[in-house]
């Protein structure tokens, strides 16, 4: 019974009796030592519908997690991991947990942030329109569709690494007759709500390439125009809407502040100016916060 007992004691605490074993140094894929886990968000205060960074700092292997509900797509960049995420225009304000954990099989780590989302205060602009503007014909309800397709094709691409270094820039100088987010009340009954930026600008004026990427779709399109698709790696993609002109192809490289074309206002325009918009996954965000990220820093 004695001899049963002090076995018993020996078992629970181990060789080393009580004394924990020293922790073992956290190391990368290349074997270089690794600082604290932690995890950022940047900015810390978003409104609904804007993009957001979240850094991961101190990990061994990438990791996973969800904002919202909605899944992360992390890359390597130096000393860490960092993800573009979006939160959708029906977002409710207040607090949000931004939780991931690394994606080890051994003793993984669970890093959690806070991100702060404000009250957007969208304006709202009430329009009194003819039915045919607000109920398409079959025929253009067609094409509509068309595009949709053409362009959910383009954009269907692997997810890949960030194809630029350094922050996005505006396509034309930022004077604006458009914001993300307005919403536009048709003969009483809420439309729509303008998920891009438009920009001032006189037809033949310049549309300049908000970062480096690879032009995936240069089509004719019956609401959007002319119309220039970039995708740019890290999920985001920009959208150049009512061109006169397109002076890229599909498949072409370009860089930030590369001519894509010109101004125009072509397909449903009201008059010359450009529509930008921003993607982040299937997301359209407010190309503005896009604007705000410390990315490449
Ligand atoms: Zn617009």
């Amino acid at each position: 019974m004695r001899i049963l007992l002090a076995l018993a004691l020996l078992a629970a605490t181990g060789p080393g009796g009580l004394v924990a074993a020293p922790p073992q140094r956290r190391r990368d894929g290349e074997g270089a030592v690794l600082g604290a886990p932690s995890l950022s968000v940047q900015p810390a205060r978003v409104r609904p519908g804007d993009a957001f960074l979240v850094r991961a700092r101190g990990l061994g292997a990438p990791p996973a997690g969800t904002v919202a509900g909605r899944p992360l797509r992390f890359f390597p960049v130096p000393g860490g991991y960092e993800a573009v995420a979006a939160l959708t225009l029906e977002t409710a304000p207040g607090t949000l947990a931004v939780r991931v954990t690394e994606a080890t099989s051994a003793a993984p780590v669970r890093l959690s942030a806070e991100l702060e989302v404000a009250e957007p205060h969208f304006p709202s602009k009430t329009l009194t329109v003819a039915p045919r503007f607000v109920e398409p014909s079959p025929e253009v309800r067609a094409r509509v569709e068309e595009d949709r397709a053409a362009i959910a094709r383009a954009t269907d691409v692997p997810f890949v690494p960030p194809l630029f270094r350094g922050p996005f820039a505006w396509p034309r100088p930022p004077a604006f007759t458009g914001r993300y987010g307005d919403q536009r009340v048709y003969n009483g009954r809420l439309a729509s709500q303008h998920y891009g930026l438009d920009f001032r600008g006189a037809p033949g004026d310049p549309v300049r390439a908000a970062n480096d990427g690879v032009v995936v779709l240069r089509r004719d399109c019956e609401a959007s125009g002319l119309t220039v698709i970039v995708h740019h790696g890290a999920g985001i993609f920009t959208s150049y809407f009512h061109l006169s002109r397109a002076l890229v192809r599909e498949g072409e490289r370009v860089e930030r502040g590369a001519l894509l074309g010109a101004v125009g206002s072509s397909g449903r325009a009201t008059g010359p100016h450009l529509h930008y918009s921003v993607r982040v996954g299937d997301l359209f965000v407010d190309p503005a916060s896009l604007m705000r990220l410390d990315l490449g820093a």
